[in-house]
């Protein structure tokens, strides 16, 4: 089952060549956990993973309106909440921190709710925690490390890019039996490379599948994320007893799909996902029919998903776009314009990235999904 990563030797490596040695393949969810958030060796913890010196670039990345758009999108939605006086701004993987730096920076237009609202991140790398603070220097934010440690006491505007995408993923595969197994990670023959090959164990997958993935021939994928399932429904069931909005901005796949959608990046380019754990981010496309399925079943209602081009439309980014032109030399006003043109162009971020909102049930809707 499939062949052998030539993979260097990462210290992560040897972690996972051990304990797969001792305890057999584990899943491909397990691994992609490892490589991420290892203590030691993981990916975020370790990495210098976005900007142009790492190796992938964010949409807050490209350009600080994409930060302030969401930054006034939570502003106007915590007026037609009502304007609440107290209320947390909580950013899920903030990476760098600079999408909630943007979006803080942007609320100040609205004075009122800047004073209402105080930062929290959520964030599992303390690399990461070291960055944003830096970025934040100066606000009084708060950080925790999970969903399940966030503030209960106010109501929650939640915001979140490509974080989803970071949530480990179970492949399952169509076996030439006929049967759906799991896709793990185990070794070579030789003991030396990681390779992919199938958990023996038959998995009764057919009676849960979206009906259309039901008739799958052999070696058809199927993956499922019960971390970004929990996230979902986690989020949600504050927002029905806090109150709220929360914003999820990523790459992903409306309909229920096949196929596999792991990715390893490296240095700005595809690598192979089992070559050089640790050293690689993974990442996996969001299924956002079943984010929305697992929000609804928690009692949220669900907008969208919409592509995040006609979203940043919605929200003014073209108008945006144009002030800060009004003020830039020439070399400045061709950054605006590319970055325009890579958030919202369809053959660029436009349709492939996509945004979805949950809030209460009953609640009011949020921009931008009209
Ligand atoms: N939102 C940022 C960064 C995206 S990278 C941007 O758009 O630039 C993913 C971020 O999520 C990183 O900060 C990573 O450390 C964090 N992360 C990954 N898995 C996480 C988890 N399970 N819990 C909390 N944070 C996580």
């Amino acid at each position: 089952m499939g062949t052998p990563s030539a993979g260097v030797s990462t210290p992560l490596l040897d972690i996972l060549r051990r304990r797969i040695a001792a305890e057999g393949p584990i899943s491909v969810a397990a691994y992609m956990g490892e490589c991420l958030l290892h203590p030691e060796h993981g990916y975020y913890r370790s990495q210098e993973a976005i900007g142009r010196r790492g190796d992938f670039i964010t949409a807050p990345e490209i350009s600080q309106m994409f930060g302030e758009l969401l930054g006034l999108w939570a502003a106007d939605y915590w007026q037609r909440m009502g304007a609440p006086q107290n209320c947390y701004l909580v950013e899920l993987g903030p990476g760098r921190g600079t999408l909630m730096h943007d979006a803080l920076r942007a609320a100040r237009a609205l004075p009122p709710f800047r004073a209402a609202v105080t930062p929290v991140l959520v964030e599992a790398s303390q690399r990461m925690v070291d960055m944003q603070r830096e970025t934040l220097a100066g606000e009084k934010a708060e950080w925790c490390g999970t969903v399940a440690s966030l503030p209960t006491d106010a109501p929650l505007i939640v915001l979140a890019n490509e974080f989803l995408d970071a949530l480990p993923v179970r492949q399952f595969q169509r076996g030439d039996d006929g049967a759906w197994h799991e896709r793990c990670v185990g070794l070579s023959d030789d003991g030396k490379a990681l390779q992919f090959m199938l958990d023996p164990r038959a998995m009764p997958l057919d009676d849960i599948l979206p009906p259309a993935l039901r008739g799958a021939p052999p070696g058809a994928i199927v993956e499922s994320s019960p971390a970004m399932r929990a996230v979902a429904s986690e989020i949600s069931a504050r927002l029905l007893t806090q109150g709220g909005v929360a914003l999820f901005v990523d790459y992903g796949y409306d309909r229920p799909g096949l196929g596999e959608t792991l990715q390893a990046v490296r240095h700005h380019a595809y690598a192979d996902p089992l070559a050089e754990p640790g050293l690689a981010d993974l990442t996996a496309h969001v299924d956002f029919a079943a984010f929305a399925a697992s929000a609804r079943k928690a009692g949220a209602a669900a907008y969208g998903p919409v592509g995040q081009g006609a979203f940043l439309e919605a929200l003014g980014i073209r108008a945006r776009a144009e002030r800060l032109r009004a003020n830039a030399n020439a070399s400045q006003r061709i950054d605006i314009d590319a970055a325009l043109h890579r958030l919202t162009a369809p053959e660029a971020m436009g349709t492939l990235f996509k945004a979805i909102a949950l809030t209460p049930p009953h609640a009011p809707e949020p921009a931008g999904f009209a």
